[in-house]
């Protein structure tokens, strides 16, 4: 299977082959607030797996090991690394997939740091688009 994603503004694009490793919820504070989302989606690759096929990303150092690559110019998130923890392995954010649909999400992870509302999100109202006006 190859899977092609990229970012908002289309600047950066990638291919990424193979069945992923796992594909993990992060609810951890270091993806929250580089996100400015309550939550984000990752699959994981050996590295190779991973082509950028058009554009350049760029780092931002997140932690003494962690890097995340982003689009520069729209901001989106990409990738991350960590050569302590994950050597050889790319994680992408699975929300940049053309498909985002295409491999389903397997676990919550570091639901330690989960937002408490998070826990029973899945309960709130729900509208295919908008609330209805009163
Ligand atoms: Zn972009
Ligand atoms: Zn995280």
């Amino acid at each position: 299977m190859v899977l092609a994603g990229g970012c908002h503004c289309g600047a950066i694009r990638y291919e990424v082959e193979g069945d992923p490793l796992t594909h993990a919820l992060c609810h951890c504070s270091d993806c929250r607030r580089h996100a400015g989302a309550p939550m984000v989606a990752w699959t994981m690759y050996p590295e190779a797996s991973l082509k950028v096929t058009q554009g350049v990303p760029k780092v931002y150092q997140s932690s003494q090991h962690g890097r995340r690559h982003f689009c520069g110019n729209c901001g989106t998130g990409l990738f991350y690394y960590n050569e302590e923890m994950l050597p050889g392995i790319v994680d992408i954010q699975s929300a940049t997939y053309d498909a985002p649909g295409a491999v389903p999400a397997r676990a919550h992870i570091q639901v330690a740091e989960r937002i408490q509302w998070m826990e029973s999100a899945h309960e709130l109202p729900q509208y295919q688009r908008f609330p209805p006006q009163e």
